[in-house]
């Protein structure tokens, strides 16, 4: 049986990284390793220094003298978004335009300070998009009963609003941070242009999809892309920061931390989660990308040992003791936060989570839906044999 072909009947796991083929888009070699641990050994070979020098020439074709913005970047607050900015204002000498789209969840402390440390800290202008509140309950009641993602919504503004905004305002460059397609391995190809990306994103987009489940036209402004002739007329250029700078999260943590970025090691251990300096500004977040774990039965455990084996900071044995131990879980402050927001109780919401159990993935052993082929198997037998 084919790696990545039959993830209908069954879940393998990269041989180097344990990152299942569940992964929507994953791509397997015939070794057994993901696309997303080859791609990561192709770092070694890249020139990169040639490649900041490859940045500087297009921040020099758009920088500009008379003090107007010169690229939008749209930020969450994150390390990462410390990072752009550091790179495209101190070392690259531009003048951005951040733009975050909000959620109205709870916000955590790290969160609130680093989104204002953000403009602070690098003297930005910076726009937050918040969509109606009344407008992202029902969109994200809708999304998550029907598609287990509750953020479908929201997470198609994140690319349009920027995008719209950087055509209207006549800002000729726009820089987003990770090229998730290529470092999670769904592809081999890797271009500094974010182009492709956020047009293939532009039409996924089924903006009839909300309209038929009642919002209105007029609520959809904020995930209807830019029409192609807009975008062509104006071209704005965008690129992916990760082709010019090898995507670190410890690395970019450093840097962020030197410029006030706070995470939640003093605020909130997460079940379910590894760290602390990820996806840690909004509290119900974590709700959003745990439901992966019912549908592909992996989640953020799974993502970051994933990662940290690649990048050889733990063992693959690490990784799997990490996954099993935490994968599953969901966090409990987390999940009140959603369904305090959302108005479900808890009941309706593991009634509404209960669609979603893969059973081609998942059995219910004792009321509880287990994974059939854990990548931690081994760990299991070993424990029993014990
Ligand atoms: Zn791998």
């Amino acid at each position: 049986m084919e790696f990545g072909k039959d993830k209908e009947l069954v879940m393998r796991h990269c041989k180097k990284c344990a990152m299942p083929d569940t992964r929507p888009g994953s791509i397997f070699d015939e070794k057994g390793v993901c696309q997303a641990c080859r791609n990561y050994e192709k770092r070694r070979t890249i020139d990169w220094e040639k490649r900041k020098e490859q940045l500087a020439k297009i921040c020099d074709k758009y920088r500009r003298e008379d003090g107007y913005y010169d690229c939008v970047i749209p930020v969450s607050g994150g390390k990462d978004s410390h990072f752009l900015v550091h790179t495209m204002k101190v070392e690259m000498g531009m003048n951005p335009l951040l733009i975050t789209i909000g959620d109205p969840f709870t916000k955590t402390d790290a969160g609130l300070k680093n989104y204002r440390n953000l403009g602070e800290t690098f003297s930005c202008d910076h726009i937050l998009f918040n969509l109606s509140i009344d407008l992202f309950r029902r969109v994200t009641r809708i999304a998550f009963e029907e598609l287990g993602e509750p953020l479908k919504f929201v997470e198609a503004s994140i690319y349009t609003v920027p995008m719209k905004m950087s055509i209207k305002m006549g800002i000729p460059l726009v820089v987003f941070g990770e090229n998730s397609a290529y470092e999670y391995g769904s592809t081999e190809e890797q271009s500094y242009s974010a182009t492709e990306y956020i047009l293939r994103i532009f039409k996924a987009i089924d903006v009839d999809f909300w309209l038929q489940r009642g919002v209105s036209i007029k609520e959809v402004n904020a995930i209807i892309p830019p029409i192609e002739e807009e975008l062509k007329e104006c071209k704005p250029e965008v690129i992916f920061m990760s082709y010019f700078s090898p995507w670190s999260s410890t690395i970019h943590l450093g840097i962020a931390k030197r410029y006030g970025f706070r995470d939640l090691a003093h605020e909130w251990r997460r079940e379910g989660c590894i760290e602390d300096f990820e996806q840690i500004d909004s509290v119900a977040y974590m709700v959003h990308l745990w439901l992966k774990y019912p549908k592909f039965g992996f989640q953020r455990t799974s993502d970051i040992a994933s990662r940290r084996v690649r990048e050889g900071k733990i063992s693959l044995f690490q990784a799997e003791r990490l996954i099993m131990e935490h994968d599953h879980k969901l966090d409990q402050r987390a999940m009140e936060d959603f369904i305090n927001f959302l108005g479900y109780t808890p009941k309706e919401f593991w009634d509404i989570v209960e669609r979603f159990w893969n059973r081609k993935i998942f059995e219910k052993v004792d009321g509880t839906w287990k994974l059939k082929n854990p990548v931690y198997k081994d760990l299991i037998e070993s424990k029993k044999n014990a």
